[in-house]
């Protein structure tokens, strides 16, 4: 690993204050924010990121504090770590999936050190991305090797021109409980829906996957309103059992009057450049019940407009079975 300078501020201003003004590529990688490690030293380690600074977050107070709201909801700090997010008995109760999401992250090891804004902000896990000899579309170069090459856990849905998948287990869950994202810079803090935090390769930059400023942070997750109402679950498929990045994720919400579905949050993993929000079926899922025919019905609309590529045809049907499997689970239990 190469050498470099450790920061460790106390305040959120002097961490944004130390990082680069400029976005351009080559000026984002030379300071780069460090929270629990586990991403960002593996990338050090195989070489695919050599930053002269490294701003170390983790002695700034009060961002990992988890509040309740007044208003029933919820707000997380960008360093409470994936294991809180899992123990935490009040979310268990009233936010069951990200509870469920946060336990289906990596390992116990990974958990305790991995923090909400790293987990959120991590880099993709595409074969080509990860090997420091390939120079792909995300590290600046002008190829995204995954197209035409061993696709088989790339985009099946909103790739091109790079066809990574978002690798995040908590995004999904958070953007369908309608989660906001605040980000604190220079200039004061800015907050939006976090589906919108994160981008397609087409939306811009393909080097980002977020629209963070380079001397931009995450400071906190918030979710306004209770969601008590709500039957909510988080489902993956992973490859090898005990750790693994999802194939496939779903992130499934249902409000149900008797048998009946009011309303639907839907939003799968595993499948696109970023956490795939499902609009369109959410709204034909509002006023059924959940039989085969709405099961089936969720299944082709949320995974239409996808394009598989060679080996990776797969994902379609895997995703449309977890969709069944969710919305089964959350009638059972309404
Ligand atoms: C073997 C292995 C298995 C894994 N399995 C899974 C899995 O199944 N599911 C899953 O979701 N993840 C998985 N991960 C990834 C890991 O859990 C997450 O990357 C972890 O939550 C990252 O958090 P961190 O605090 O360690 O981030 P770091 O490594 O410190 O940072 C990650 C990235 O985010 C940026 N960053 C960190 N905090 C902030 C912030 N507050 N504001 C702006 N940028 C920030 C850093 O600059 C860096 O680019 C796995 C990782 C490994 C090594």
């Amino acid at each position: 690993m190469k050498n470099f300078e450790l920061l460790l501020p106390k305040t959120v201003d002097e961490a944004t204050g130390a990082l680069p003004k400029d976005d351009a590529f080559e000026e984002r990688r030379k300071v780069k924010v460090l929270a629990g490690g586990q991403d960002l030293l593996t990338e050090m380690k195989e070489h695919l990121e050599e930053p002269e600074t490294l701003v170390n977050l983790k002695q700034i107070p009060g961002l990992d504090r988890i509040v309740p709201l007044p208003d029933g909801g919820i707000e997380i700090g960008a360093l409470v770590t994936v294991a809180a997010l899992e123990r935490e008995p009040w979310i268990r109760q009233h936010f069951p999936m990200l509870a469920e999401a946060a336990e289906s992250v990596g390992s116990p090891q990974i958990r305790s050190a991995g923090t909400v804004g790293g987990n959120l902000c991590q880099r993709p896990r595409c074969w080509y991305y990860r090997n420091e000899l390939v120079l792909c579309l995300k590290k600046g170069g002008t190829e995204c090797f995954a197209y035409e090459g061993l696709n088989q856990h790339n985009a099946i849905l909103g790739g091109g021109p790079s066809y990574i998948v978002h690798p995040s287990d908590l995004a999904p869950a958070f953007v369908a409980y309608d989660a906001r994202v605040t980000l604190t810079g220079p200039d004061g803090e800015r907050d939006m829906p976090l589906d919108e935090f994160f981008m397609l390769p087409s939306d811009g930059d393909v080097t980002k996957e977020t629209r963070l400023g380079p001397n931009e942070i995450v400071t906190k997750l918030t979710i306004h309103g209770s969601r008590d109402a709500w039957h909510a679950t988080y489902m993956k498929v992973r490859e090898r059992d005990a750790f693994d990045f999802a194939m496939s994720a779903v992130a499934l919400a249902l409000r149900m009057d008797g048998g009946t579905i009011r309303e639907a949050r839907l939003t799968l993993g595993g499948v696109a450049p970023k956490p795939w929000r499902c609009k369109s079926t959410e709204g034909k899922l509002a006023g059924r019940k959940v039989d085969d025919a709405t099961c089936a019905l969720a299944g082709e609309d949320a995974l239409r407009g996808a394009e598989p590529l060679e080996y990776n045809e797969y994902k379609i049907p895997m995703t449309q079975g977890l969709i069944t499997k969710a919305l089964r689970k959350l009638a059972e239990t309404a």
